[in-house]
């Protein structure tokens, strides 16, 4: 069998106007890696730094013919899904996924500015058709409050009964990202079937539009690049500090990850 001169990863996932964020920060994020990045656009999105302005969501036909024509071809190291909208986009999504596709699940509901980008009915099938095929999930702590109905989630302790109750819906593991925290530190928790890694880096002062996706493609690229979690997880954590830590800041007061720094 022949095999592809560079590791790919595909992410499934909404376009961001601004590019912070969504599909154009999973590529940025691919080709830093060195991994070659397919694209299954769900929706496109009016959008900067600062606010979506409005979103349009594909048909679930043009996404389950986007990921079976790429199967066609690739041989696909990691798969991640960002923005998906609808229960249609999640049904496509499920039913076209290959078997055995090792599956990054970045359950995005609601941007940082607010803006709902997963209906609610979605969310139920979110839960109960695409995270028992997740190899990991990476809610925020707004997104494990909402798939786990622990609210507010403020404690260390918190977090872990968050994470526990995601994985006995069915995942392999899950990382809730501590970005959306008031500590001091951004902490991130890993559990998987061998127990927890908590992670921590600094807070920076000021809020960096798409870290959420960008770290999650990071853990893509790494499992691409064939990487385990439990080393993808400390090296993409490294990862987004320093694209966080190096983020492009516009005069808007609004920034982005340099994936590139
Ligand atoms: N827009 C799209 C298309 C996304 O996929 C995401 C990802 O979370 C966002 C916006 C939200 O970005 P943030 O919450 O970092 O502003």
């Amino acid at each position: 069998m022949a095999i592809d001169p560079i590791p790919t990863a595909c992410t499934i996932a909404g376009s961001d106007s601004s590019a912070g964020a969504g599909i154009q920060a999973d590529l940025k994020v691919f080709s830093a890696y060195g991994v070659y990045g397919l694209t299954v656009i769900t929706a496109t999105t009016a959008q900067n730094t600062r606010r979506v302005a409005g979103s349009w969501i594909q048909s679930g036909d043009s996404v389950a013919a986007q990921i079976t024509t790429l199967c066609e071809e690739f041989t696909i190291g990691a798969w991640k899904t960002g923005m998906l909208g609808n229960p249609e986009v999640i049904d496509a999504v499920i039913d076209s996924l290959p078997d055995g596709a090792s599956l990054i699940l970045d359950p995005v509901i609601v941007s940082t500015s607010g803006h709902r980008l997963l209906s609610a009915d979605a969310l139920t099938l979110l839960i109960d058709g695409l995270i028992p095929l997740a190899t990991v999930v990476t809610p925020n702590i707004p997104e494990a409050e909402m798939i786990t109905g622990i609210t507010p989630i403020l404690t260390p302790e918190d977090v872990r009964e968050a994470a526990a109750v995601i994985r006995s819906l069915g995942a392999d593991a899950v990382i809730i990202k501590g970005g959306h925290g008031t500590d001091t530190e951004a902490t991130d928790i890993l559990l998987d079937s061998e127990g927890e890694v908590a992670l921590s880096s600094p807070r920076y002062p000021y809020e960096v539009h798409g870290s959420g996706c960008s770290f999650a493609s990071a853990i893509a690229a790494e499992i691409a690049l064939g990487a385990d979690l439990r080393s993808a997880f400390p090296d993409a954590k490294r990862f987004i500090d320093g694209a966080i830590r190096h983020a492009i800041r516009f005069d808007s007061g609004g920034a982005v990850p340099d994936p590139f720094w």
